[in-house]
């Protein structure tokens, strides 16, 4: 059986809970996983136009929310037991007000201790952002002061010219290095590297990226690629798979698995046999990991997608907008959240692409 099938029947062998059970205590959804991350998304707008994220030819589709309302919405999600935010977008550096919205992040403390208790004097959240790094260096700072605590920040190549090549802005390459050494000087860390690769593309590149880890000290994360794409690229033969990924980085210098932060991690991590250099790998598409998924996602126009691969979304802006109490909203979030999809269904037969592409989503 493959680790992604146990995952499933995990979730298959949970009693879902009933609705009319899921007004109290906890956010979680029917299989009974608890929801502790939030990512809001503010903006679809993006700066790159990465050949396996966008067509290069659609702009934003979706309108940006005030600052004050999506920090309304997770003030809703914090008191309902949500414990990490990660800003994310389009590129969340090109919206302006990113660090005073920070900085009120900031402010804001969990309802639940780690054990699940209620508490009055929660902790702060965990707060992270996931960026292209194109204007980080001048931000990183800035970020860093309104209390950010870390940043990801996506490069799919190590050399400039396959990187211009992926992201098609010239010389993007620079400005991403600068970012990334500054977010590590600041102390954003540590800093996580992700990185997509793609047959025939950057898989060339999975040596040089261990080098990078261990030469600048910063994780580096294999992503496989997800049918997420603005067009209708997505072909599996081009998913550069875990399995493979391990086998090259084994040759390159022996693998040392490391064991995980926590049930709900996405990425096996490993390091390398003199302990230099540490590697995530995501492998959503070869080893599925929803039975531990613990997040739900806030687009730029504020609506509630409890999936990625989700075919529709929910509106909390508009029951806010037509002025809805918080006890109601909240009550809302927990109807949404009760019915999270199980899994996704990448690769079977039948799959549908989502409502949302990726940028559109925010990652
Ligand atoms: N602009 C920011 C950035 O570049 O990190 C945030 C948004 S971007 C959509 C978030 C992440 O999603 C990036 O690491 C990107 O590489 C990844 N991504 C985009 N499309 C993807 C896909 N189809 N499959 C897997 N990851 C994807």
């Amino acid at each position: 059986m493959t680790h992604g099938m146990t995952e499933l029947s995990n979730i298959a062998a949970l009693e879902p809970v009933e609705e009319s059970r899921a007004g109290h205590g906890r956010l979680r959804d029917k299989f009974g996983r608890a929801i502790t991350d939030l990512r809001v998304s503010v903006t679809d707008r993006c700066n790159y136009k990465c050949v396996y994220c966008r067509t290069g030819n659609e702009g934003a589709q979706y309108t940006e929310l005030a600052i004050e309302d999506y920090l309304h919405m997770v003030r809703l999600f914090v008191s309902l037991g949500v414990e990490k935010v990660r800003l994310t977008g389009g590129e969340p550096l090109l919206r302006s007000g990113l660090v005073e919205m920070v900085q009120e992040l900031a402010t804001m403390r969990t309802s639940y201790l780690p054990n699940g208790e209620a508490t009055e004097v929660g902790l702060p959240l965990d707060l992270a952002l996931t960026t292209n790094g194109h204007l980080l260096e001048s931000l990183a700072q800035p970020l860093k002061d309104a209390g950010l605590d870390r940043v990801t920040v996506s490069m799919d190549a190590v050399d400039a010219e396959t990187f211009t090549a992926i992201t098609r802005v010239p010389r993007s390459f620079d400005k991403v290095m600068a970012g990334i050494r500054k977010a590590h000087a600041v102390g954003l860390g540590p800093v996580k590297v992700n990185c997509v690769l793609l047959r025939g593309f950057n898989d060339g590149q999975i040596e040089q990226f261990a080098d990078f880890s261990r030469q600048e000290g910063v994780i580096v994360r294999f992503i496989e690629w997800m049918p997420l794409e603005e067009d209708r690229s997505w072909k599996r033969e081009m998913v550069v798979s875990m399995d493979e990924i391990v086998e090259r980085l084994n040759a390159y210098r022996p693998l040392v698995e490391l064991s995980p932060h926590a049930a709900s991690e996405t990425a096996k991590r490993f390091t390398f046999d003199d302990g230099v250099g540490e590697i995530g790998i995501i492998a959503p598409v070869s080893r599925p990991f929803c039975g531990h998924c613990s997040r739900v996602r806030l687009t730029s126009d504020g609506k509630i997608r409890t999936c990625l691969f989700s075919q529709s979304d929910h509106d909390l802006q508009g029951e806010l907008r037509r002025g809805g109490t918080d006890r109601e909203l909240e009550a809302y979030i927990r109807k949404i959240v009760m019915r999270k999809e199980a899994r996704h269904h990448i690769g079977e037969p039948g799959f549908e692409k989502p409502s949302r592409n990726m940028v559109h989503i925010g990652g």
